[in-house]
């Protein structure tokens, strides 16, 4: 267990396109776990290995219903479009307006090399786009429109509600404006993916 650094916009590793995982060994697996560690202690929802400088295609979202980890995640089906609010762990305190497909059906492998496969929608077929963009070396500012920063509270450790029309989200990819109350606390200033 660990919590790793994460690398902020500027570092070359988030513009490289990270390579295909030939196979997923334990020290895969002990990546999963860091990355894991890491993305909530940011209170993240979603976190991609080059974020802590690690160029290969594995990433980690949990948007509340539990950790998904998958390695060279691709994206098979994308349907619909829907355009909400990003943040991302790389670019502290930035948000903007993302358009994105509204589903999208995801393949790759899990964290024991098992084929894996999921159909998401909403928030979370969001964070799924946004974290597979962070391995072709691809930002949320790249396609966002609306760019503006937050004010990021002292500590915002605990809650930041602030809600004020909508526009605060948190992390990768999260739109805040979608979430309720019980999401929005655990979406904070601070970013998400
Ligand atoms: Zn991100």
């Amino acid at each position: 267990m660990a919590v790793l650094e994460i690398r902020k916009e500027g570092d070359p590793v988030l513009r490289q396109r990270a390579k295909p995982v030939d196979r997923v060994t334990k020290r895969t697996q002990r990546l999963i776990r860091d990355m894991a560690d890491t993305m909530y202690a940011a209170d993240g929802i979603g976190l991609a290995a080059p974020q802590v400088g690690v160029s290969e295609r594995v990433i980690v979202v949990d948007i509340g219903d539990g950790l998904m980890a998958v390695v060279n995640p691709r994206i098979v089906y994308a349907s619909g479009t829907a355009v909400d609010v990003e943040g991302c762990l790389s670019i502290p305190g930035l948000r903007g307006y993302v358009e994105r497909a509204e589903t999208v059906h995801v393949e790759g492998l899990d964290e024991k090399g098992r084929p894996w496969r999921v159909e998401a929608s909403g928030l979370l077929a969001r964070v799924f786009q946004h974290e597979i963009d962070h391995l072709d070396g691809i930002l949320f500012t790249d396609k966002a429109t609306g760019l503006h920063y937050v004010v990021r509270a002292a500590d915002d450790d605990e809650d930041h509600a602030d809600g004020e029309g909508g526009a605060d989200h948190d992390a990768e990819g999260e739109p805040v404006s979608a979430a309720g109350g019980e999401e929005r606390d655990r979406v904070r200033e601070g970013e998400r993916a």
